[in-house]
């Protein structure tokens, strides 16, 4: 695969290319039930200490652009269900919306995960999307002390409601460090989305692989998760992955 200078040039026609810092081809973990090429985006607003991929959070680590990404899926046609484009935060960039509009015309269901920063942009992207994967980081009012940004949760919020008025298919994600997260934390979270209707939630333990390091070791088990949370949800998953 050809490598991107980050910030160089467009593509044709005056466009912007995407920056992609890596793509996994085959994925069956990224979209519930969907077998899926994921294309990680570069670049995120927020600085999350437990950040898998804290490498993504600059747009500098690119190292491919959407000419790769759909080089890539046109010889997969008919062999994957869809593309998921993830991060960093995909919303980051405006072009992923264009990218979104022309996965669909190569016939690929489009998947999305997101932190919700940009809920003005996720708005304009719900239309060619099936499927949202949004992270719930935190009690809406706690919530800059994990992304380290300014009013995140208000963004946060809009993003899920946006997301909710579509009704396109989707499934909030805790993701849980017990030093920043308090099993009530948990509990005020999972009530809130069941209130606003939430059907699908997943709580991702804490894992260290990728991270900076910042963090203790710790992490958290199923059974910590409170007893009478996961029959607010038609569906509940506790991921260690
Ligand atoms: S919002 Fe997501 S990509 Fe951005 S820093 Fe947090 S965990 Fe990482």
């Amino acid at each position: 695969m050809s490598t991107l200078t980050p910030g160089a040039g467009c593509l044709e026609g005056g466009r912007h290319p995407l920056l992609i810092g890596g793509i996994t081809p085959f994925s069956t973990v990224d979209w519930p039930g969907k077998l899926a090429c994921v294309a990680f985006l570069a670049g995120c607003p927020w600085r999350c200490p437990y950040c898998q991929n804290h490498q993504l959070q600059s747009r500098a680590s690119a190292t491919l652009t959407d000419a790769e990404l759909f080089s890539l899926l046109e010889a997969r046609r008919g062999l994957l269900d869809g593309v998921v484009f993830s991060g960093g935060e995909p919303l980051a960039q405006p072009a992923v919306i264009e990218a979104a509009r022309h996965a669909r015309e190569l016939g690929f269901q489009v998947g999305l995960h997101t932190c919700g920063a940009f809920p003005d942009r996720l708005r304009e992207a719900l239309p060619l999307l099936d499927w949202v994967g949004i992270d719930v980081k935190a009690p809406w009012d706690a919530y800059d002390r994990i992304t380290l940004g300014r009013e995140s949760g208000a963004a946060a919020r809009e993003s899920l409601q946006a997301v909710l008025d579509s009704g396109v298919a989707m499934e909030a994600r805790t993701t849980w460090h017990p030093a920043l997260l308090t099993p009530q934390d948990i509990s005020d979270i999972a009530h809130d989305l069941a209130g606003r209707g939430v059907r699908t939630w997943a709580v991702q333990a804490y894992r260290p692989e990728g991270t900076t390091g910042e963090l203790p070791d710790e992490t958290v088990y199923p059974s910590e998760v409170p007893d009478d949370l996961p029959a607010l949800f038609d569906s509940y998953e506790f991921r260690r992955a």
